[in-house]
This record gives structure tokens, sequence and C-alpha cells, in this order.
């Protein structure tokens, strides 16, 4: 070792929750470990290990729980969390969501859902007019209350007049530090304009209370241009002038919604990442591909890992990993131009081409001898 390697600093380190759980989601979390270590070993600068978290609907079928007792401490003691998708055929969904992703985001108040899409170079929007640039987007969705709240019931079970409430929740502080977090993001960007996506037409109080909020925080950033759209018209928008759109904030349910219009917009949802972030960092942040569990094309080797990869890169990001996390997209971004796609992209590529092409082009580009 020479005398300056031998004096550099050491390589910051970070420990990784991994939570695969069902379906493909244990597919492509493995493809992004693997692209992770190869890039972590590539470049030297940082350094990353993985503590396996075996909770998933196999694991409730068998013990009664998705997150054992005491299971959430052991999360929180880690850097980040990786997260594949949750959802099993035998297993209705909402128990599957509550007990496990949503146990998780709302306990560790990650309370702000970051989803960036853009149309990778390679690829193609399915929108005939849409070129290089013209839809590169960051959604900001409220992950904590409104719609997915929890707050509701069910009454008179079993009878003909069986009754059912579920009531969106929107709180100041909770609208407060949503609207902040995505002025701050819309400030980050090039354009500076952020759309507050709405429904205070029909719904004339949480979502009064959420424009008066957006209103005031709004006076904080005089630097940032905003909008206001109502959610069904935004819709219209995003297919018909997407270079009009920059950084979106919506509740909940709509971002929810309109996070997957736009992952098809750009391509394919098997892109589309997702950042569960608690911005004041007293818990670990959460990070996963958009994408659910995909019955229908689990164990056949064919899922797309891209998601994972950009959101592993995001991860990278927030860890402060910057350089590391631009490197690991553009050279995603290389192995799409080559045309190593999978089938939702219009290739014939598997997971596993991807992934080592990904890993290949990585040690080309940064290896040793560069
Ligand atoms: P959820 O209801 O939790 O969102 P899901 O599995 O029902 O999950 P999506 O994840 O939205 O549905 O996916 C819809 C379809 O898109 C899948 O059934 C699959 O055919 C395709 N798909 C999703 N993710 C990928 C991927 N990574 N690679 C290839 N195809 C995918």
């Amino acid at each position: 070792m020479s005398p300056s390697a031998a004096a550099a600093p050491p390589a910051k380190s970070y420990s990784i929750a991994s939570i695969p759980a069902d379906g493909i989601g244990t597919e492509v979390v493995e493809a992004a470990i693997t692209v992770l270590k190869t890039l972590s070993e590539t470049l030297g600068t940082f350094a990353i290990d993985f503590t396996h978290f075996d909770w998933s609907s196999e694991t409730y079928k068998k013990t009664g729980k998705y997150i054992p007792d005491g299971g959430l401490d052991e999360l929180k003691k880690h850097d980040a969390i990786l997260f594949g998708a949750v959802g099993a055929p035998d297993v209705p969904d909402h128990i599957s969501l509550w007990s496990l992703r949503l146990a998780i985001c709302q306990t560790f108040q990650q309370y702000a859902n970051v989803r960036p899409t853009k149309v990778f170079r390679g690829t193609q929007s399915p929108l005939r007019n849409c070129k290089a640039g013209d839809l590169d987007w960051v959604i900001v969705r409220e992950n904590s209350e409104g719609e997915y709240a929890g707050q509701g019931g069910r009454s008179h079970r079993g009878q003909p007049w069986e009754t059912a409430t579920e009531v969106a929740m929107f709180t100041r502080h909770g609208v407060e530090r949503i609207m902040r977090f995505a002025f701050e993001t819309a400030r980050s960007r090039p354009l500076k304009l952020l759309t507050i996506v709405t429904k205070s037409n029909a719904q004339r109080n949480g979502m009064v209370l959420w424009d008066e909020v957006a209103a005031e925080v709004a006076k904080e950033f005089p630097d940032v241009t905003t909008d206001k759209m109502l959610v069904d018209a935004m819709t219209c928008r995003m297919v018909l002038k997407p270079e009009s759109i920059d950084t979106i904030v919506a509740t909940n349910l709509q971002a929810d919604i309109l996070s997957d219009l736009a992952a098809a917009l750009a391509g394919s949802i098997g892109i589309a990442p997702t950042s569960n972030l608690d911005p004041t960092r007293k818990n670990p942040s959460m990070f996963e591909p958009i994408h659910g569990s995909a019955f229908d094309i689990t164990g056949k080797g064919i899922a797309n890992p891209v998601a994972t990869f950009w959101t592993s890169a995001e991860m990278l990001a927030w860890l402060g990993e910057h350089d590391a996390s631009e490197k690991l997209l553009d050279v995603v971004e290389r192995v799409c131009e080559k045309g190593i796609v999978t089938a939702d992209l219009g290739g014939t590529a598997k997971t596993v081409d991807v992934t080592n092409a990904v890993c290949e082009e990585i040690r080309s580009l940064y290896g040793e001898s560069k």
C-alpha cells in the first residue's frame, strides 16, 4: 500500500436494512444489492453492508405477524431501509399494506414520499410528441395522513345497512411540513416551479386547509413559482403538456395515483423509484420501487430491476453519497441506451442480464485501470 493510500481517511460505512418481502420484490432487491456492492467495491469511496429482514407475507402466514415484537426497534438501528414490495394473492391487500409498509412509514414519520420521473436515455415515452427532457418531474406525496390516515370504521357488520367510513384527515402541522419540503425540492431544481394539486372545489374542508397552508408557506419561498391544479385537470396536463410541469405536491391518495400515471408516461412502472423520507432524520428513511409484487411475472426472472437501481441511487444521495448516486444513475441510463432492457421496455433482457450489464459498466468506467 502506498503511503498516500495509507493516509487516506476510511470510507464512510452504511448499514442498510433490506426487506425484499414479496413477489418480484425479492428479485429486484437482490439485483440492487449486487449493484450497490459492485459500486462500493469499485469506487472505494463508501462501504455498505446489508442486514436482511425476513418480513413478508410468507412470514405473516407462518407467524401471524409481518413484523415481530421489537422489530421496529431493530430496524431503527440502520442508516436506511431498502424495501422490495408487499402483497400476496392469499392475504388481503389492506392487511399486508398496513401491517408492513405503512407500519414502517407511519412509525418512522416518513412523511415525505418523493417520486422522481423522467424518460431515460434509450427508452421511449408512449406520448408521441414527448421529446427527451420534456418529461422530468418530481412528485412529492404527503405520506402520513390525508386519505390514508386510517381514520374511520365499520358498523352494522353483515347487515344490509352495513356502513363504512374512510375519513381523510389533514392537520395544519402535516400540511405545513409537506409543503415546506415540496417548496425546498422545487427550489433545488432548475425551473423552481411547484404545482400544488388539490380538489378544494368538491372537498371543502381538508382540501381548503391544504390550499390555505400552501399559500402561507409560499410566502417563505418568493423565488419559487407556484400554480394550482385540480387533480382531475392535472391528469390531462400530464398527458398533454408534460414540459409545463416540474415539481408537484399532492395528497397521499392523489399523488399515489398521479405517480403511477407519471411512471407509465415515462415508459414503464418498472423504472419508477420512490423514497419515504423522514426529513428530520430522527428515523431511517425507506427506499423502494413504486411497483408492487407483480404476481403475474414473479419467479420468471423478467422483472425490470431499474426502478430499484434508481431507488438505490436516491438512497445514496440521501445518505450524502452524491457522486456515487449520480454515477449509478448514469450507468443505468447507459445500459438502457445500449438496448439492454427488459420486456416492459420493449427488450428481451432478463433481470440478471440488466444487473450484470450495470455491474460491468460500473467496472469498465470506474475500475482500477481507469
Ligand atoms: P400494487 O397493487 O401493490 O401496486 P401490483 O403488483 O398489483 O402492485 P403494479 O406493481 O402496479 O401492480 O404492477 C402492475 C403490472 O405491471 C404488474 O402486474 C406487472 O405486469 C407490471 N410490472 C410491475 N413492475 C414491473 C417490473 N419491475 N418489471 C416488469 N413489469 C412490471
